[in-house]
C-alpha cells in the first residue's frame, strides 16, 4: 500500500534526519514519515534506540558534572570532566 503524495523515508534517511527528530526540530510531516518508518523497521528502532542512549548519557554528564556519575561512565571520563570544570572556575 502506497499513501498518494508521501513517500516513505528509508533506512538510510533515518540516519539522517535522526538528530533532528530527537531535537524536534522536524516537520510535522517528515516526523510522521520518520514515525512510520520506525513502526515498520526494527533496524531503525534499535538502531534510535541506542542512539537516544548515548545522547541521554552525554548529557547527563555534562549537564551535571558534580552529581553522582551513571554506573556505565568510565572513573576516567568523570575525573578529566571534573578536573576540567575545576580549572575553568579559576
Ligand atoms: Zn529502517
Amino acid at each position: 500500500m502506497r499513501l498518494s503524495g508521501i513517500s516513505m523515508l528509508n533506512c538510510h534517511q533515518i540516519e539522517e534526519f535522526i538528530d533532528s527528530y530527537l531535537d524536534e526540530s522536524l516537520s510535522w510531516r517528515r516526523r510522521a514519515l520518520f514515525r512510520s518508518h520506525l513502526l515498520m523497521c526494527r533496524e531503525c528502532r534499535s538502531y534510535i534506540g541506542a542512539y537516544k542512549r548515548t545522547v541521554a548519557l552525554g548529557k547527563k554528564v555534562f549537564d551535571d558534572p558534580v552529581g553522582p556519575p551513571p554506573d556505565d561512565v568510565p572513573e576516567d571520563l568523570v575525573r578529566a570532566i571534573i578536573r576540567a570544570r575545576d580549572s575553568a572556575e579559576k
